[in-house]
């Protein structure tokens, strides 16, 4: 492939990260080693998530500033849980001082013991606030799920309350992440029919360890297909050969997910950046960066 058809492609394939804010000092020093790496392929932002529960609330935050004032387009995720609209909008305000221009705003998950999700104001509660308050400010992301939220009665209810997200003001949509394409292609085209025009961006989850895969999928409504669970046991003592593995296979679905017009990518990091890499160099994500080696991780 030539260079300059190599730079279209490029162009065309946009990819941001998502972070969460470490609670440790060896943790944050690893992010920021994982931070330098991605760096050299232009993400086009580092999201940072919340804790609707309080825990990394002040963490989103800190987090947040450093990438800001070391030039990272850092996007904070938010949500109301607890939080009072007074002490929402000190929040947006000081996100406005640090330049903030892009947030992903969510209901959230609360913490067990926290209290009731039955209790928590939905994402278009808190797009409709941001839009009150803050105008157009800010790019508003939000959450959507191809293969339907866990608690959503149906895929119809699942898509009307998505709407409601996108008319309360939201611009683009992150989904859930899976490892069926097709549900992605499906709920596009459900999405396209109820006239849901926003851009909607596939969340991606590199596969690094199987047992935490699937006690995470289970939580949060994504599925594996039998397939590669059934692929993902043959490697249950060598976790390298897993991950090695994994990077092919996600790699794979990247590609048929551009070919088919997705309009990017966004990557759950859970802050490691070894198959993450490998991802980005297979499907030519960067301009810049030397082949990177998986063993280094
Ligand atoms: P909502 O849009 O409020 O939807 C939640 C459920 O309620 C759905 O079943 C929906 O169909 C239904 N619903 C929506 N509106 C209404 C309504 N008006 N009436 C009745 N039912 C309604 N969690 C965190 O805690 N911190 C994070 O940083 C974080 N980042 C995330 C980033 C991405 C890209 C994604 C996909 C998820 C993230 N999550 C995060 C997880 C997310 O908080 C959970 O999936 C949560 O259960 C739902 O959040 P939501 O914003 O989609 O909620």
């Amino acid at each position: 492939m030539g260079e300059s058809k190599t730079n279209i492609i490029e162009k065309a394939r946009p990819f941001s990260v998502e972070m969460f804010p470490p609670r440790t000092s060896e943790g944050m020093s690893k992010l920021d080693s994982v931070v330098r790496v991605l760096q050299r392929f232009q993400p086009e932002y580092l999201s940072v998530t919340y804790g609707a529960g309080g825990a990394t609330k002040q963490g989103t935050r800190d987090l947040v500033r450093s990438f800001l004032e070391r030039g990272i387009n850092a996007v904070p995720h938010l949500s109301f849980g607890g939080t009072t609209d007074e002490e929402m909008r000190m929040i947006l305000d000081e996100y406005r001082e640090f330049g903030v221009g892009r947030l992903v705003v969510l209901r959230g998950d609360m913490p067990s013991g926290i209290g009731s999700l039955a209790q928590q104001p939905h994402a278009s509660d808190l797009v409709q606030f941001i839009r009150a308050e803050t105008g157009e400010h800010f790019h508003i992301d939000v959450a959507c799920y191809p293969e339907t939220h866990p608690e959503s009665k149906s895929v119809i209810t699942d898509i009307h309350y998505f709407k409601k997200k996108v008319k309360a003001g939201a611009n683009s949509a992150i989904t859930q992440y899976f490892y069926n394409v097709d549900a992605y292609f499906e709920f596009i085209s459900q999405c396209q029919k109820e006239d849901i025009d926003v851009p909607i961006v596939p969340g991606i989850m590199p596969i690094t360890n199987k047992a935490s895969l699937i006690k995470f999928s289970s939580v949060c409504g994504a599925e594996i297909p039998r397939w590669l669970k059934k692929r993902l046991e043959t490697f249950e003592n060598n976790n390298d050969d897993l991950c090695k593995y994994g990077v092919e296979v996600v790699s794979r679905m990247c590609e048929k997910l551009f070919e088919g017009g997705a309009p990017g990518l966004h990557f759950y990091s859970m802050n490691r950046s070894g198959p993450l890499i490998a991802i980005i160099e297979n499907l030519g994500l960067s301009a810049v960066s030397p082949q990177y080696n998986l063993e280094n991780f």
